[in-house]
């Protein structure tokens, strides 16, 4: 027999239910074999992910307001949930088949890492949006639609997924991806409507082909629908305006600089860490050696029974025997303290290289 919608107000006479709480609400009554859910929420994180309701061919829906962060995140198949209004960060985190419509805005990271289902949007989304999307060929492309704008490194280290940027009311935003997005995209496309600046240099911006235009029509209509919006349907379906944006093949992004040469001309001025230390610009090697090592051993002789496993175990050879001593040669050690895991007499002992940063 089917249940009724359960109501839940997570704000009585002043007195806020914990996310646990709810959470563990909601728990409870999934168990019972509800389903519809109406939540009135006050900034509680996590709803409506990660459950199924209790008979598996039913869909576990809810409608939430205000919700806190992390709405969907890792939400199932079989999930639907339609926030009204704006939702802060991490919408649809790791979603993983849940159909979500915001209608508003999204905050930073939304569909971040999602992997299936798909994901609505009725507003403009936040910065590293789309990043890290994926694509398990076992199951259907993630989509991700968003009405207006991503913020910048959006779709960073994309690797698979659909999402789609319709560029709608955008007034004179020179870049509808905000700025440096898709550094690191390797898959996946995305669909882009109006203008793009300092976008990666490691993706290609093309023009729609037939299969593109086909796709975009069904699915706008679908998105616009969820969002009530299809009278914005003529407006968006000129496909003259659209981009498709995928990552270059491999063989020509294999145009190589060095370490040094990328922290001076392509990385952020002094590097993300520039307000608070000073970048010297040496690279050290991986790992590092000489003074680079964050531990150095240090030898003495007292117990030393010349079995030689600090010598035969050292990984890069750096341990040599100068008469009855074993030095280790500080241009090759790279401070692993192998030696002084393997010696039995405990001759070898690694001393921290730490220094105060100046
Ligand atoms: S710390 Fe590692 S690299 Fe250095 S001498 Fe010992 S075993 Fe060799
Ligand atoms: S492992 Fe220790 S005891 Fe063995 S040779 Fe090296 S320092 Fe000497």
């Amino acid at each position: 027999m089917k249940k009724d919608k359960v109501i839940i107000k997570t704000l009585v006479d002043n007195n806020r239910m914990s996310t646990q709480e709810l959470l563990q609400l909601i728990t409870s009554k999934i168990d019972d074999g509800y389903t519809d859910f109406e939540i009135d929420a006050c900034g509680q994180h996590n709803i409506g992910g990660s459950s199924w309701a209790k008979n598996r061919n039913e869909i576990l829906s809810f409608k939430i307001k205000n919700p806190g962060q992390r709405v969907g995140a890792m939400a199932l198949s079989g999930t639907k949930i339609i926030v009204e209004g704006s939702a802060p960060a991490d919408v649809g985190w790791l979603n993983s088949g849940a159909e979500i419509i915001v209608k508003g805005d999204c905050g930073d990271t939304a569909a971040h890492c999602a992997a299936g289902g798909k994901i609505y949007v009725d507003g403009r989304v936040g910065t590293r949006s789309g990043a890290l999307m994926k694509h398990d060929p076992k199951f259907e492309n993630p989509e991700f639609w968003v009405l207006k704008n991503t913020g910048s490194f959006a779709f960073e280290f994309m690797g698979g997924g659909i999402a789609v940027v319709c560029g709608y009311d955008c007034g004179d935003l020179n870049s509808v991806l905000g700025s440096r997005s898709c550094v690191g995209m390797v898959g996946g496309t995305i669909y882009v409507r109006g203008p793009i600046d300092n976008i990666s240099d490691c993706v290609q911006v093309i023009n729609l082909d037939d299969s593109d235009i086909k796709f975009l029509k069904e699915g706008l209509n679908i998105f616009l629908s969820k969002i009530d919006k299809i009278d914005l349907f003529e407006e968006l379906a000129e496909f003259t305006d659209w981009k498709k944006i995928i990552p270059l093949p491999s063989e020509i992004k294999e145009k190589k600089i060095s370490v040094a040469e990328f922290r001076k001309n392509n990385w952020v001025e002094d590097g993300i860490f520039g307000d608070f230390v000073h970048d010297d610009f040496i690279v050290y090697p991986m790992p590092a050696t000489s003074d680079g090592r964050v531990h150095i051993p240090k030898w003495n002789n007292e117990n030393c029974i010349d079995c030689k496993l600090c010598l035969n175990n050292c990984p890069q050879n750096a341990i040599f025997q100068k008469d009855k001593n074993y030095i280790s040669d500080d241009n090759k050690c790279i401070g692993c303290g192998i030696c002084e895991a393997v010696c039995p007499k405990s001759c070898w002992i690694m001393y921290s290289n730490r220094r105060e940063l100046t």
